[in-house]
């Protein structure tokens, strides 16, 4: 089966010290039945399904048949979970292999819910077609927003019923990522205290991601840096279109950048920075306004990892990885604001900017004033009627907004230009992904597919999406949960 799809597998990771994963196959399943494809992506990929009949198919995204070249294996790593750290790894997943693409790009294509391995602890190494959906669609909807994600390429139903609080159906993801190496992957080796394992990690993850460095003097500090402003460049993204990831632990911290694990995440509706979706987020540690906190806490956890690396004398190596992560703050005030200025259309700078940006946000708050329609409305679009826009400290700081736009010649052409751009008018809004999810446990997967085309080109305004826009009229508070 492998002659026609184009499968080009170079699996790299598997060639790595044995401590590194364990060799072993997806669990075979009684009767896979394919749902979703991702015809798009599977062309990004140059992989040729089209004459792969359905029940090949479902027996090749369910691994009950792997492609020839495949070599796959189940990741070794740690994490910190809520804080508290952890043995961890591919519990319930599997990667195949590394798929190359025409132009030489690497993906790890990887099984999620695949069966048990070595790393499975008490699960049953199992998904349920819920969670492997919601994670298919919000990652293809990231991905459409511009936003370095995963991506998915086909989710099956496997015949069996994986039992939660509920009987539920199985079902397996076929996850597409640019590597599954984390912070936890680092945190693992660091933590057998074996030089040696540690180096050839940073080096390969080096030659794998960031070439560019390989001649560095010290790898290990550039590497840190490089992953520190990708991490910025993420949240401050999440930041931009109210993401809220919900369990930042270090092991869902990819070191590529990509936005990966899509359990209890969600988009903020109306504005509140201490937005919390996760049932068993009780404390708040990852709610909106912390991802900032908890992405540079997770990146002093890897430059912790790092120490041994950076150089001999350990005090000299702290201070040196101290002052890298030191400079999260800066970097990040400086991004946050550059994009905040884009949603607002401004060029230039005024010393105002951050007040002007802050006034907007608390009026936003105060108001419960949802926050993607609050962009939308100042880009002229209308999405429903809403008495808030009339209140007086609305209209005041609305004036002083058209006045900073007239700085830097701007044009309504150029800001409006600038502001569709960076402000989706739509966004996987979670009372419809909730539907959609029912649906398809009915075996209805219309809502899926027409959510999954409605999220395409979010920048593009479109007419006949009003439903999509809203914000659910529900006044029960959105619950998550870790999928698993
Ligand atoms: P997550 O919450 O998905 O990031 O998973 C955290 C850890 O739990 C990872 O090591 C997973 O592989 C593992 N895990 C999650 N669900 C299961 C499951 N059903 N069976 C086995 N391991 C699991
Ligand atoms: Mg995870």
């Amino acid at each position: 089966m492998n002659s026609n799809i184009n499968w080009n597998f170079d699996n790299s990771y598997s060639r790595l010290p044995d401590s590194f994963k364990e060799n072993i196959e997806p669990v075979k399943v009684e009767n896979p039945e394919l749902v979703i494809m991702n015809e798009n992506l599977a062309k990004d990929l140059d992989l040729n399904f089209s004459n792969v009949d359905k029940a090949k198919l479902s027996a090749l995204f369910a691994g009950n048949e792997l492609p020839e070249s495949s070599n796959s294996i189940a990741q070794a790593y740690a994490g910190h979970q809520f804080g508290h750290f952890t043995m961890l790894g591919d519990g319930r997943a599997v990667l195949i292999g590394e798929h190359l693409s025409k132009n030489k790009n690497r993906y790890d294509i990887q099984f999620k819910g695949s069966g048990k391995t070595a790393f499975s602890r008490n699960g049953d190494g199992r998904a349920a077609l819920g969670p492997m959906l919601r994670e298919y669609i919000i990652s293809e909807s990231m991905h459409c927003l511009n936003i370095p994600t995963t991506r998915s390429l086909a989710v099956v139903k496997t015949g069996e019923d994986v039992i939660r609080e509920n009987c539920l159906k199985g079902a397996i993801l076929t996850r597409v990522a640019s590597s599954h190496i984390r912070v936890g992957t680092f945190q693992y080796i660091a933590a057998r205290n074996k030089k040696d394992e540690l180096r050839t990690l940073l080096d390969y993850v080096i030659r794998r991601h960031f070439p560019n460095i390989e001649n560095s003097k010290n790898k290990a500090t550039d590497f840190l840096k490089i992953v520190l402003e990708k991490q910025i460049d993420l949240v401050v993204n999440w930041m931009r279109v109210g993401f809220i990831h919900g369990v930042m632990n270090t092991d869902n911290m990819s070191i590529s950048g990509e936005t990966i694990d899509y359990g209890p995440c969600a988009f903020m509706d109306d504005y509140d920075p201490k937005t919390v979706f996760s049932s068993i987020d009780q404390m708040g540690r990852y709610a909106y306004c912390n991802q900032p906190i908890i992405t540079k806490w997770n990146l002093a956890r890897l430059a912790e990892c790092l120490i041994p690396l950076i150089q001999d004398k350990q005090d000299h190596a702290i201070k040196d990885a101290t002052d890298i992560i030191n400079s999260f703050e800066k970097k990040y005030e400086e991004k946050w604001l550059n994009m905040m200025k884009n949603k607002l259309g401004l060029f230039g700078t005024d010393k105002n900017d951050k007040f002007l940006i802050l006034d907007l946000l608390t009026w936003m708050h105060e108001k419960k004033n949802d926050y993607t329609n609050t962009f939308c409305y100042l880009m002229g679009e209308k999405i429903q009627e809403n008495k808030n826009y009339e209140d007086i400290n609305f209209k005041n700081w609305k004036l002083r907004w058209l006045e900073r736009l007239k700085i830097n010649n701007s044009s309504p052409e150029k800001y409006l230009k600038l502001m569709r751009s960076f402000n989706p008018s739509v966004i996987p809004r979670n009372h419809k992904v909730e539907e959609a999810l029912d649906a398809a446990n009915k075996n209805n997967f219309k809502p899926v597919i027409q959510l999954i085309e409605v999220l395409k080109n979010p920048y593009n305004k479109k007419k006949g999406i009003f439903e999509y826009q809203i914000p659910s009229v529900l006044k029960e508070k959105y619950q998550t949960f870790c999928g698993t």
